[in-house]
């Protein structure tokens, strides 16, 4: 970059009351910055400093030869609500904000955490509890359906996995390998994911009995025929095994709950209700090290965590109930997270600890996650950001015209 050039651009910047232009950062122009690029980087900076900034961990600005301003990207985008995640609470945010005119921008993710775009949903077969499908659907038709809607509705939707955002100062960055987002507002939509033990048997395809038997939520499966009056295993010693081993004796013989320890982490409420329920059986001191079958799950292997003993014992179903992990490690710390890693949300709001970023879904719900209360969440989220949006109007105009600005800059050339 020319020296002049740097110059202007650091007045610039002093000027708008932020930093100097990063000395590391270099403008590798395809052509000189001209005068009216700064110009235009001038116009797309409000009195705020929007867009410019020294935390910036980009590290490569270029004005391409067709005038795009690109952070080293192939384009710059901005929008007032990017989504991340793409679950019943992302799809839901989205199909509310396009609606609201938001021109949301959705990162769906691409394998995120391993699990497909859409989500946790599509990891299992039917959904029976989503209202407005009385024979049931496929999880995957349904979270197609949910990114059809999302699309029709105005959403753009990217197969990218953020991994990293800025969230230090507005306006946000979103950032996926392929490109960069600047947006006024963020929702995070991103899930959870239900741990899972590794053990023969435990996993999907040849020999593993994973939904055929096995699964990690016993309020989507747990009415499946072949755990109708049959003995089935729930593993885990805390408040999510034991309202699942509860829910299952609905329909189930007998529930056994294996748990690692002689003491549970449950609260004292649901131990009482586990103790008194005649259904339910603790196997203590025990972990689970083996599931066979054949075509369907019919029976674990049980060792003792206290002299290694081996037992076999006979089940139709095998619930893990061990946590689940949310997914907010790309957030990097820069969201107040409960000690579980969950984002934690202002009572009957959406609002994160980061004014401007909105959470919906099992990324902030460890109580209820459901489909439908993420999707409940997800459309709050959007409410959310709309009515902050509307008291930031001037945010949202800035970038608009930085957009606007680059555009034009693209056509003069
Ligand atoms: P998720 O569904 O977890 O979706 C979030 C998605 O966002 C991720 O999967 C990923 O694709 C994307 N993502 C994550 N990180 C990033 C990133 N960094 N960048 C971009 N994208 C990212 N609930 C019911 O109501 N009924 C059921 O029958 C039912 N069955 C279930 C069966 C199974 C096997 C499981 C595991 C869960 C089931 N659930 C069911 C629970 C339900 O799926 C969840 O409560 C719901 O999907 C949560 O929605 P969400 O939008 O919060 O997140
Ligand atoms: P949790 O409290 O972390 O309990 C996980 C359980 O799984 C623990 O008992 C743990 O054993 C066991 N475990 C973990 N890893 C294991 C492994 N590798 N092998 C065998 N066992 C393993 O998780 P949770 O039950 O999902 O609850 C999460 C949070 O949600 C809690 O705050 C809970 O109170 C809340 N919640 C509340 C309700 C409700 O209020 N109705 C319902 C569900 C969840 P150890 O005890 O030995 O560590």
């Amino acid at each position: 970059m020319h020296a002049a050039g740097r110059q202007s651009l650091n007045a610039l910047c002093r000027y708008f009351g932020r930093l100097r232009w990063p000395d590391t950062l270099q403008l590798n122009a395809t052509r000189p910055v001209t005068t009216s690029d700064q110009t235009t980087l001038s116009n797309s900076l409000d009195r705020k400093g929007l867009f410019l900034r020294k935390e910036t961990r980009m590290t490569e600005e270029t004005v391409t030869a067709n005038g795009s301003v690109t952070n080293g990207f192939k384009s710059l985008l901005v929008t007032p609500v990017c989504i991340i995640g793409s679950g019943p609470a992302g799809h839901t945010a989205a199909i509310y904000a396009a609606r609201a005119q938001l021109k949301p921008i959705m990162f769906e993710g691409l394998l995120a955490n391993g699990i497909a775009a859409g989500g946790q949903l599509t990891t299992t077969t039917d959904v029976e509890n989503y209202p407005g499908f009385p024979e049931g659907i496929s999880g995957f038709e349904l979270v197609e359906r949910f990114r059809k809607q999302s699309e029709l509705q105005g959403t753009t939707i990217f197969t990218e996995t953020v991994e990293e955002v800025d969230l230090r100062s507005r306006p946000f960055r979103v950032r996926s390998n392929h490109r960069e987002v600047l947006a006024a507002s963020v929702i995070i939509a991103t899930g959870a994911i239900a741990k899972r033990l590794e053990f023969p048997g435990a996993g999907i395809g040849d020999g593993g009995f994973w939904q055929r038997g096995i699964s990690a939520c016993a309020v989507c499966d747990g009415a499946a025929p072949i755990f109708r009056n049959r003995s089935i295993a729930v593993i885990g010693g805390g408040d999510t095994a034991l309202e699942e081993a509860l829910f299952l004796t609905r329909y189930a013989s007998r529930v056994y709950v294996v748990h690692r320890r002689d003491t549970l982490r449950a609260s004292k409420i649901m131990q009482k209700r586990a103790f008194e329920n005649p259904k339910i059986e603790f196997l203590w001191n025990h972990v689970v090290v083996a599931a066979r079958g054949d075509t369907l799950l019919r029976r674990i292997t049980l060792q003792s965590t206290e002299d290694g003993q081996k037992r076999e014992l006979e089940v139709a179903g095998l619930f893990f109930a061990i946590g689940h992990t949310p997914a907010t490690a790309f957030l990097n710390g820069q969201i107040g997270l409960d000690e579980q890693g969950y984002i934690v949300t202002k009572p009957g709001t959406t609002h994160t600890s980061v004014e401007g970023v909105f959470a919906a879904g099992d990324v902030q719900d460890k109580r209820y996650r459901q489909a439908i209360t993420a999707a409940g969440s997800g459309c709050m989220a959007a409410m959310d950001a709309e009515r902050w949006l509307q008291d930031h109007e001037d945010e949202v105009m800035a970038l608009d015209r930085l957009s606007q600005d680059t555009e034009q800059m693209m056509k003069a050339t």
